[in-house]
């Protein structure tokens, strides 16, 4: 730490991304991204005459990606705002909205950024515990008095919220903004765009990062009323008017309206989860029901940790977190059902070799 750090920050804990390996020869499944190379339509954006123009600058409102996104749900261009991967419309929500408590509510366990953009932009953060099954408690969200923000589904349980629960906490809490981050909807989950139409309190994050295979790109959006989302694009130009590149937005433009695609690679994902799904809990795993491209599974016989430790020894990586109520599970992104075929017959090595011991 020099002694120029402001000093709000010297306690800060940053956000701590998932390992991304510089070895080949490791199967990764431990940070969600989609195991699907991009649609065929974003990869010909990556061509000579593209990169070409790389001299210029973007347009500031990637209103190719902007009205791609409002034709895909419906909405008008001015209730849409992309960002440098959710992440950062994340960070813009964080700094553009503020209840008089300067309280924020999430779940504990969800998606660390939460709390790590509370902390930054100087809110308090309020984490509202899981319930012993490691569901959200809807009734713990009704009338209070913060911003609150849900990932639908959940991360890591991939666990979602059903949409009459939300729509009672956007009823319960209309003066206060309600984020809904929308991150793994697309694996078997509903989408909360109808209620845009009834609640002004309402605010969607999604990203392309998961179902459109499209993280190394780093794009996200958000989507709301006119006037919130006129409040984002406030502070995104008073921060970093291009903050998507030239190449990215016109190869998340190309994703979305690659619906064939995308209708393929999810079903996928979605089979290979059932099928993995059950695989494992024939071997005595708890495996919550997923809504997402992840499964959090527990071990009748292995901590979390040492099955974390037993797959990476194989080359296989995966995600545990420490802390609790989750240090007995571990987080497993669906892969290609090869990979998957792979991880299985690792963990039934692993439990034979437990149970010699
Ligand atoms: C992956 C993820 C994001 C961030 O995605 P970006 O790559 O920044 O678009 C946001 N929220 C949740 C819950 C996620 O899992």
């Amino acid at each position: 730490m020099s002694r120029f750090l402001n000093r709000q920050y010297e306690k800060l804990e940053p956000y701590t991304p998932g390992e991304q390996p510089k070895t080949d020869g490791l199967i990764k499944l431990n940070t969600n991204e989609n195991p699907y190379e991009p649609s065929p339509r974003a990869r010909r954006v990556f061509c000579e005459e593209q990169v070409s123009k790389l001299m210029l600058y973007p347009d500031p409102e990637a209103a190719e990606l902007v009205n791609a996104v409002a034709d895909y749900y419906g909405l008008e261009k001015e209730q849409v705002i992309a960002g440098n991967g959710s992440d950062e419309i994340l960070a813009f929500c964080f700094m553009a909205f503020k209840s008089p408590s300067d309280k924020v509510y999430f779940p504990e366990p969800s998606y660390g950024f939460y709390k790590v953009y509370s902390d930054v932009f100087l809110l308090k953060s309020n984490p509202i515990p899981l319930k012993e099954d490691l569901r959200i408690d809807p009734e713990k969200y009704k009338n209070l008095d913060g911003t609150i923000i849900l990932a639908n589904p959940n991360a890591p349980t991939g666990i979602a919220l059903n949409l009459e629960d939300i729509e009672d906490i956007l009823k319960t809490n209309e003066s206060n903004l309600v984020i809904i981050d929308e991150a793994y909807v697309d694996f078997g989950a509903k989408s909360c765009v109808p209620f845009l139409r009834k609640y002004d309190n309402l605010l969607i994050v999604q990203t392309f990062s998961k179902s459109r295979s499209l993280a190394g790109a780093r794009v996200g959006f958000a989507m709301g009323n006119k006037e919130l989302i006129a409040d984002l694009n406030r502070i995104k130009f008073s921060f970093n008017p291009y903050n998507l590149n030239r190449l990215s937005v016109q190869a998340a433009a190309a994703a979305i309206r690659d619906d064939e695609y995308f209708q393929k690679t999810r079903k996928k994902i979605i089979e290979t989860r059932t099928w993995i799904s059950a695989e494992l809990e024939a071997l005595g795993f708890t495996v919550l029901p997923s809504s997402a491209n992840f499964i959090f599974v527990k071990s009748g016989s292995l901590s979390g940790k040492d099955y974390f430790t037993g797959l990476r020894e194989r080359n296989i990586l995966v995600r545990h977190f420490e802390k609790e109520p989750v240090s007995d599970f571990v987080r497993i992104t669906i892969g290609k059902e090869e990979d998957m075929r792979t991880l299985l017959s690792v963990t039934k090595d692993l439990l034979t070799e437990r149970n010699r011991r």
